[in-house]
């Protein structure tokens, strides 16, 4: 990477609900990463799911941002802005230019499996207990017009071939990985049958024109990093730099979700103010040797990678 490129990080949350401790633990730290480095911090909200995702949510992520004190640059769910829009659901034509170039390329192959690409919308956490792919409908020769002798009758989702080769990166925070993408996801699916986008591919496209140069989010998405580098080289683009952090995970060992009701946005703001959740957080992160009541703004000069420890849960 360039070293006098700016920095650019952004936040990416799916509005399917109020954000929860976890989430703004992400918005936090990707926040703290760009600001310390003088950089931009874009808000791009995920609504790639036309089922779960809801404009109520979004507009609520960005008024609980506001209230905690994380502001953005560029973003949002009506701005307009020389990246824009903003929203996924949005941004249909990007990624429609960004597919064509995948087929060009002869490695995407339609897939008539049925039920195997309901998931693709969603970024793939780690526990939520993915499969590889079988490459049931993976033709024996790339390139070619395949026709599956069930086309016509069932709607088929697009898959993208994956090489039996290592993707090597380093993460910021977990350092060295090395992920064999046959194994470790198959073929994935770049659009779902029903004409959704899938989270691997709308990513990528979505961070690279919008010049990302650092993505920071929670370590269940470690391993999509290889997968999305893989895009990247495919779509002839530059990777930004990954930066993975611990997941905040509930007494059971489970990474918080909307479930964990205590610690919604919704309790969290009835019960504590801004500074004491940002100071709780940066006591997680490992940037406050206790919790103290402390601003984001407050916390810049304390952030620092290197506090940032390589496990994989931080329990709340
Ligand atoms: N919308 C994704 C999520 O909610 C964000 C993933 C990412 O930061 O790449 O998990
Ligand atoms: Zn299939």
């Amino acid at each position: 990477m360039d070293a006098n490129m700016k920095t650019v990080g952004r936040f990416a949350p799916s509005p399917t609900g109020r954000m929860h401790l976890g989430n703004i633990f992400a918005a936090l730290v990707s926040w703290l990463s760009a600001r310390k480095q003088g950089g931009k911090w874009i808000l791009r909200i995920e609504d790639l799911d036309p089922q779960r995702s809801r404009r109520e949510y979004a507009l609520r992520i960005e008024d609980d941002l506001h209230w905690l004190g994380l502001d953005w640059d560029e973003g949002g769910t009506d701005a307009t802005g020389p990246h824009g829009p903003y929203c996924q659901s949005l941004r249909g034509d990007f990624y429609e230019e960004a597919l064509r170039r995948l087929e060009e390329s002869g490695l995407t192959y339609p897939c008539y499996c049925t039920r195997s690409d309901i998931m693709a919308t969603q970024a793939p956490h780690e526990s939520d207990g993915r499969v590889v792919y079988a490459s049931t409908c993976r033709p024996p020769r790339l390139g070619g017009r395949f026709e599956n002798p069930d086309c016509g009758k069932a709607p088929r989702a697009t898959r993208l071939f994956v090489p039996d080769e290592e993707i090597l990166f380093a993460d910021r925070v977990y350092g060295r990985q090395e992920v064999n993408l046959a194994r470790h996801c198959g073929d994935f699916v770049v659009r779902r049958a029903d004409g959704a986008w899938a989270y691997q591919l709308a990513v990528v496209v979505d961070d690279a024109l919008m010049g990302v140069t650092e993505v920071v989010r929670g370590c269940d998405l470690l391993l999509s990093s290889a997968q999305q580098i893989y895009l990247y080289r495919l779509l002839d683009r530059q990777p930004p730099q990954f930066a993975h952090f611990p997941l905040l995970c509930n007494e059971s060992g489970q990474r918080l979700s909307k479930r964990d009701s205590s610690l919604s946005m919704e309790a969290l703001r009835r019960d504590y103010t801004p500074s004491q959740i940002i100071g709780q957080l940066a006591y997680y992160a490992g940037l406050l040797p206790q919790p103290f009541p402390i601003s984001a703004q407050g916390l810049l000069p304390l952030f620092s990678w290197s506090a940032i420890y390589p496990t994989t849960s931080i329990t709340v």
